[in-house]
């Protein structure tokens, strides 16, 4: 990896939270890096093309997964992002899993379950559109959530979101155990950049369904969703499962960091092809014989 594209990285990487602030991370910053949209088209697709090659050999060699976490308010670039920057990637060796708000089977168990199902296989990467960090996000700004998950009251406790937190960086930490390296991005746009994101899907035909009157209603509680990130960070970042802050004021820097980062991820496992044993050489040999006769 180039030092450059190393070094900014570690600008948004958090791998230990403690002292960890939001503030100290700005939405527009662009890095430096002068570039604009089309000066990045080029960088991005190197990435890309990169992501592809690491890919072929993270299925072929059929041991280590990746699991890709994107949170995020409204409008902050989540779904943009994932169609970029996967767009290299084939098609049956990684899975999207987009997360809304539980269903009625979900509801009755525990809140890891409809996630675990969706973890990516060995030799995959997984994709979660929003998370389990939904549990201590949206459900700690609005307190009427938890209210109706079915838990027994004798658990709901002032403590029971730090105790969220613990499982998650607990239930993290052992999926690395088992060989996933996880990678959280924290796609981090500014309220204003929201705004005008909102007012283009408004005045944009083509956008229009994207807009949702409840989403505007929620930038109400700015601040509260701002402390809950940085509470779910601080609990959660760790060497085996870092988050990215990314800045996402800039749509084309976004996919930049986020493709740098998942190279970088993937860069650490060192992939390579499965080896060809002697037996399998010899094989190999004697089915060129049967087919060329
Ligand atoms: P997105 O908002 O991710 O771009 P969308 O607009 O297509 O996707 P929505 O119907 O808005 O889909 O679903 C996402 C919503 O579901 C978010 O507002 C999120 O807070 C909510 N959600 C996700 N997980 C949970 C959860 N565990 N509990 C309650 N709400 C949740
Ligand atoms: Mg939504």
């Amino acid at each position: 990896m180039e030092k450059q594209v190393e070094k900014l990285l570690e600008r948004y990487r958090i791998e230990d939270g403690k002292g960890f602030r939001l503030r100290d991370h700005k939405p527009d910053d662009d890095g430096g890096l002068d570039l604009d949209k089309n000066g990045s088209a080029e960088k991005l697709q190197r990435g890309v093309d990169y992501l592809a090659q690491q890919q072929d050999m993270l299925y072929a060699q059929d041991r280590w997964s990746v699991l890709c976490i994107f949170q995020a308010m409204d409008a902050a670039g989540k779904d943009s992002a994932i169609k970029h920057v996967f767009s290299g990637v084939n098609p049956q060796g990684c899975h999207v899993a987009s997360f809304k708000a539980p269903n009625s089977t979900e509801l009755d168990h525990d809140f890891l379950w409809r996630h675990q199902q969706w973890l990516p296989q060995r030799g995959q990467i997984g994709i979660h559109n929003r998370s389990w960090y939904e549990e201590v996000l949206v459900v700690r700004v609005h307190p009427s959530i938890l209210e109706k998950q079915k838990l027994p009251p004798k658990l709901v406790t002032k403590r029971i979101f730090d105790e969220r937190l613990e499982d998650i960086a607990a239930y993290e930490r052992y999926l690395a155990r088992q060989g996933t390296a996880v990678l959280k991005f924290f796609l981090h746009v500014s309220a204003e950049e929201q705004r005008r994101r909102f007012l283009k899907r408004i005045d944009e035909q083509e956008k229009n369904w994207k807009f949702s009157a409840s989403d505007v209603a929620e930038r109400e509680h700015w601040s509260d969703y701002m402390k809950a990130y940085e509470q779910a960070i601080r609990a959660t970042a760790a060497p085996h499962a870092p988050w990215y802050v990314v800045p996402a004021d800039r749509k084309w820097f976004t996919r930049l960091v986020v493709v740098a980062a998942i190279a970088r991820a993937l860069e650490g496992l060192n992939l390579h092809y499965p080896e060809v044993s002697a037996e399998q050489a010899k094989a190999l040999v004697q089915a060129r014989e049967a087919l060329t006769g």
